[in-house]
């Protein structure tokens, strides 16, 4: 690789501060606030614009050097760590908010847009208007998250973030740009249909199909009032009927389960959470009382939520990774699994038993897409970062969880390296063959994010 060449071609693109090669700037990119091991970076690039995105990919189909698009790369799973080096190609200065169009509720953005910007930008400017935001820091993006299938608040009503998905602006593997959904062929970028749906060859594809530029977002309507009802129970076998029951009604906006080995009070039981809405206190108030008597028909209690945790809860994104931090040391990574509702409390108590035996405090919890469509199962495994027998021990705790999700039927979310091997292991030959047809078409090169997904 003739570094210096490609060092000054990027700059001739990108401009000279927005290109570095400099071991110290590279380290960032190179480690995961996940337990992966760290890999190594040869360029950080950030361009600003469709056009240099475009221009880059060329010069590194030129010098088949592989790149690795990232948005806030916080997928915990080492997704934007390059398995064969090469460019780190960091989206964050295409962070314009290009179009709120208000009747159709969608919001297109440059690929860069964290969901903390579009969330303020919201509140601002159409306090009327919402956007399902993940539980995670503000400043992952809102393509990166989409682009994972990512969850939140809204999904149980509109499904996962994939989903709600209406467009995307595509810089191809060799250069080329390309709009997918309705912007293909209108000014408008209202839907993804009905024409064949490619969009979802860029989901929980890991970038390695090509470069999202833009992407068109769903935006929904913002109710005046949200709260929640917080309920318990001791035994996994009553979940699918109790799920079941509460997304038969239109009751919630979005429901989680808990399980959490800290503090001892909350150590032996289960917390459903649903989440309610209204524009009167009065709504609120019948909603909560038809909750309340449907927990105690399908055997759990209603518990009035602590007034921190309550507020915890309600937060948006609800500051999720405090319970994460057992070990101190701050380090922890989650495998979250799509499970059948059927396979939930056998997936929960295998979960409980692999924390157990790694020594790490239990912390799993699940999150329902649609009516019961699919449930995320998530199980957490803290560590501490100074210590890497304690990191070690969480990557044992994160492989047999995968393990045991394919051995139950369901499937690993965003999973790194190992988990991606697993699932090729067991997919289905044709569709395995179908994804290396499609990429080494789109690809020949072999630079998009290479190692990820990989079929030989
Ligand atoms: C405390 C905490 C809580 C979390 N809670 C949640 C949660 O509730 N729900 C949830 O869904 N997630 C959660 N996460 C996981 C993760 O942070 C998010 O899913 C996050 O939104 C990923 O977005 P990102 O911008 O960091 O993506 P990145 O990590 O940058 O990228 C993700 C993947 O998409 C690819 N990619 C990124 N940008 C592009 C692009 N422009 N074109 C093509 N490919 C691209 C990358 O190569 C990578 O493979 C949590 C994480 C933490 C740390």
């Amino acid at each position: 690789m003739n570094k210096e060449k490609i060092l000054s071609e990027l700059q001739k693109i990108v401009g000279n501060a927005f290109v570095s090669n400099d071991p110290a700037e590279l380290y960032i990119y190179s480690i995961d606030p996940g337990a992966s091991k760290p890999r190594s970076v040869n360029f950080v690039v950030m361009p600003a614009s469709t056009e240099e995105v475009q221009a880059i990919v060329k010069l590194a189909n030129e010098y088949k050097i592989p790149i690795v698009p990232m948005g806030g790369g916080l997928t915990l799973s080492g997704l934007t760590l390059p398995v064969k080096g090469g460019i780190v190609m960091d989206m964050k200065r295409m962070n314009k908010i290009v179009e709120i169009n208000k009747l159709s509720r969608y919001a297109l953005l440059e690929a860069g847009v964290t969901t903390g910007r579009l969330q303020a930008y919201l509140d601002k400017n159409y306090p009327e208007l919402q956007v399902s935001v993940p539980d995670a820091p503000p400043s992952v993006t809102v393509a990166g998250n989409a682009l994972i299938n990512g969850s939140g608040f809204l999904t149980h009503q509109h499904g996962d973030h994939g989903a709600m998905i209406n467009g995307l602006e595509i810089v191809l593997p060799n250069g080329e740009l390309c709009k997918l959904g309705s912007c293909g062929l209108s000014d408008y970028w209202f839907s993804r249909g009905p024409i064949p749906d490619l969009i979802g060859l860029y989901t929980s594809s890991f970038g390695i199909m090509g470069i999202v530029t833009k992407l068109s977002i769903k935006l929904y309507p913002k109710p005046k009032m949200r709260d929640l009802v917080f309920g318990l129970f001791k035994k996994t076998d009553i979940i699918p009927n109790l799920l079941y029951k509460v997304t038969s009604t239109d009751l919630v906006e979005d429901i989680l389960l808990g399980i959490q080995g800290k503090p001892d009070w909350m150590a032996d039981y289960i917390f459903i959470i649903s989440y309610i809405t209204g524009n009167t206190q009065d709504e609120l108030d019948k909603k909560e009382k038809k909750l309340k008597k449907m927990y105690r028909k399908n055997g759990a209690r209603f518990m009035k939520a602590p007034p921190r945790l309550r507020d915890a809860f309600l937060e948006k994104p609800q500051f999720a990774a405090n319970a994460a931090d057992f070990r101190k040391g701050g380090g922890f990574e989650y495998v979250g699994s799509f499970f059948p509702l059927e396979k939930v409390p056998e997936a929960i108590e295998e979960g409980v038993k692999i924390s157990e035996k790694y020594g790490i405090v239990p912390t799993l919890g699940a999150r329902i897409f649609g009516a019961t469509h699919t449930v995320m199962v998530f199980f957490t495994y803290a560590f501490n970062r100074a210590d890497p027998d304690d990191i070690q021990n969480a990557r044992d705790a994160l492989k047999e969880t995968n393990e045991i999700t394919l051995k139950l039927g369901g499937i690993p979310w965003k999973g790194e390296l190992e988990a991606q091997k697993m699932i090729l292991e067991k997919i289905d030959p044709q569709y395995k063959n179908l994804l290396k047809t499609i990429k080494n078409h789109l690809d020949p090169n072999g630079i998009m994010n290479p190692g990820n997904w990989e079929v030989n």
